[in-house]
């Protein structure tokens, strides 16, 4: 079966969205009947899951950011967070396979390091002995940001197993930095920096934006310069977004705005030369890595794309049938009230299932080529009929021709790869993959 998304997909500009997991959370609606989790996971592979700590906390509100956190925590709520982890893990653990074993495992957020040394360490805790994930044998992936990047708090991760830690630098100029609503000090920025590699953690990613009010190529080329003398072995480069219900989106009058968009290529462009100049191989259009680093992190590890166990309230999970999570939110006054429900929450309750979407055998399909052709490596054509029974042309021929026709896709044979410019539309190119329901339903979705 080919579906052809609407023209406007591909016609509406270079930044529609990120597309980081499919389908988006927008798209995810209330289970009435709270399938237990046990029911799910059965006859599940579980022999190498992904596990993830979610950590809905953070020291400020970055005026791009609409992930799942809130500003600061009263007395007491990291802990009681914590609490409720620990009921939760164990209520999981309960639901899976006394085989079950997971081959990654990452704290995301919000900022991890938002918690304390010794709250990490109750964080590393949890998935290893409640979840039984073995942090020191596996990758760890950790976010942080510059000011809770202290030395105690990377102590702990690094002596727990952390392969990789993220650090959210955003830009190097304090007045961008002001601009997107992520005020600090260059100088602060830095002292972090030094402490992640005291740390001696393997891998240093650093996050930068383009696209910030007042950068120009050669402020963009300063950060990326003071970025490569730190010589991260990952670098992230995030074209800056607007979106609603954000300190930058409450602002904005309006998104669609050609100028900003060339700004944002012409920075991308930049940004791109810049580091594959610098012996950095591109990944995807975010994602950049040294190639001298060494092979490890969680994205050298073939782990099941199918089999993810999410903990904390803003966390998803997947099995092959099913991805869920807890009910989701972007505002602060409804987020927080999804924390102080998670929080109070008894161990029962995190036995079910409550939110969330059913992936079919075509969602299974898009999500495996919106997976594989947003990464610089491309669609396999051997892995795609080996998973599925027939070609990629043969499900998606009149989206692939129509990539194909603006020179953004090409072919050799053995995998459909992105173009250099096909990268650069990467967040206009995977929207147009959705399939129509997933749309609709991420259409219909009321934002708060
Ligand atoms: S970008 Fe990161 S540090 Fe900033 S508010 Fe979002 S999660 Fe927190």
């Amino acid at each position: 079966m080919t579906v052809a998304p609407p023209r406007t997909a591909l016609d509406g500009g270079p930044y529609q969205s990120y597309v980081y997991a499919y389908p988006h959370k927008t798209a995810y609606r209330p289970l009435p009947e709270r399938p237990a989790l046990r029911d799910l996971w059965a006859g599940e592979p579980q022999d190498s899951l992904s596990l993830y700590l979610h950590v809905p906390f953070c020291e400020v509100r970055c005026g791009f950011c609409n992930l799942f956190t809130r500003v600061g925590a009263p007395d007491g709520l990291t802990g009681a967070y914590l609490d409720a982890l620990e009921r939760q893990a164990g209520a999981v653990r309960a639901a899976l396979d006394g085989e079950a074993r997971f081959a990654t495992a990452a704290f995301g957020g919000g900022t991890p390091t938002f918690l304390t040394a010794a709250e990490l360490e109750r964080l590393c805790d949890i998935a290893e002995r409640r979840m039984g994930a073995d942090l020191r044998a596996v990758p760890l992936s950790v976010e942080a940001s510059p000011a809770t990047a202290t030395a105690d708090r990377l102590g702990v991760l690094a002596d727990r197993g952390t392969t990789r830690l993220s650090l959210g630098v955003q830009s190097f100029v304090d007045a961008e930095a002001r601009a997107a609503v992520r005020p600090q000090r260059r100088a602060d920025v830095e002292d972090a920096l030094g402490r992640v590699r005291d740390a001696a953690i393997p891998v240093l990613n650093i996050d930068l934006i383009y696209g910030i009010d007042g950068q120009t190529e050669r402020t963009w080329r300063a950060s990326l310069d003071a970025a490569l003398a730190w010589r991260p072995e990952e670098l992230y480069l995030y074209p800056l977004y607007v979106r609603p219900l954000t300190g930058l989106g409450r602002r904005a009058t309006q998104e669609a705005d050609p100028a900003w968009d060339e700004q944002r290529l012409r920075l991308y462009r930049a940004g791109r030369d810049h580091l594959l100049a610098h012996g950095y191989a591109q990944q995807s259009m975010r994602m950049f890595r040294r190639a001298d680093a060494p092979p490890q992190g969680a994205d050298d590890y073939a782990c099941q794309t199918d089999g993810m166990i999410g903990l904390g309230c803003g966390a998803r999970s997947y099995t092959s049938g099913l991805h869920y999570s807890f009910d989701y939110a972007v505002g602060m006054h409804q987020i927080r009230g999804i924390i102080d429900d998670f929080v109070a929450r008894p161990a029962a309750d995190f036995a079910h299932a409550e939110t969330g979407r059913r992936v079919d055998g075509d969602e299974a399909r898009r999500r495996h080529l919106l997976q594989s052709l947003l990464q610089a490596a491309g669609l396999e054509h051997a892995e795609y009929r080996a998973r599925f029974g027939a070609a990629p042309a043969d499900h998606f021929g009149d989206v692939l021709d129509r990539l194909a026709d603006r020179g953004w896709l090409t072919d050799d044979g053995t995998a459909l790869r992105l173009t250099p410019e096909g990268l650069a539309h990467s967040d206009a190119i995977g929207p147009a993959l959705f399939s129509p329901a997933v749309r609709a339903a991420m259409t219909a979705y009321e934002r708060r």
